[in-house]
């Protein structure tokens, strides 16, 4: 049986030990309204980097226009309608599991096969996936499951 070590100079204290929130940074989502035409609604579609949402037709022939741009810069005013924009920061909540005290990586030790006796790096050795069950194969005689090896714990 061979144990596979922590590697000790990959032991890292998690700064956010304990957290069970992180965010994600998509940027700025910049989103507009504006009120136009039919003509100057089939001007919008064809411009670049304005994606229209929701379209609604009121009664004098005008379009109520819902969208998001793509540039926060865009210079709008150029466009047809008449426009309001809102700019918002874009941050996804993600809620996990308490993150570890600390995180660190495995060595990638020689592992001896128990059918061909070849000694494969435990990076090497293939995983294949059937339904639920993932198997360890050889790499060089594509024995099942012909590795002894233990994770070391450190914990
Ligand atoms: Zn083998």
């Amino acid at each position: 049986m061979v144990i596979v070590k922590v590697n000790r100079k990959s032991i890292q204290k998690n700064p956010y030990a304990g957290a069970t929130t992180s965010y994600r940074w998509h940027g700025v989502k910049t989103t507009f309204k504006t009120i136009c035409t039919e003509h100057e609604l089939i001007e919008l579609n064809n411009t670049k980097g304005v994606h229209i949402f929701s379209e609604r037709r009121s009664e004098n022939e005008m379009v109520d226009i819902d969208g998001c741009i793509d540039d926060p810069k865009y210079d709008f005013t150029k466009l047809p309608g008449s426009w309001t924009v809102d700019s918002k920061k874009d941050i996804e909540t993600i809620n996990h599991l308490p993150i570890s005290e600390y995180s660190y990586k495995y060595e990638n030790p020689l592992i001896e096969c128990n059918v061909c006796k070849n000694k494969v790096k435990l990076s090497e050795i293939k995983l294949e996936y059937n339904y639920d069950n993932t198997y360890e194969i050889c790499p060089i005689c594509e024995s099942v499951y012909s590795f002894d090896y233990k994770y070391e714990d450190i914990l």
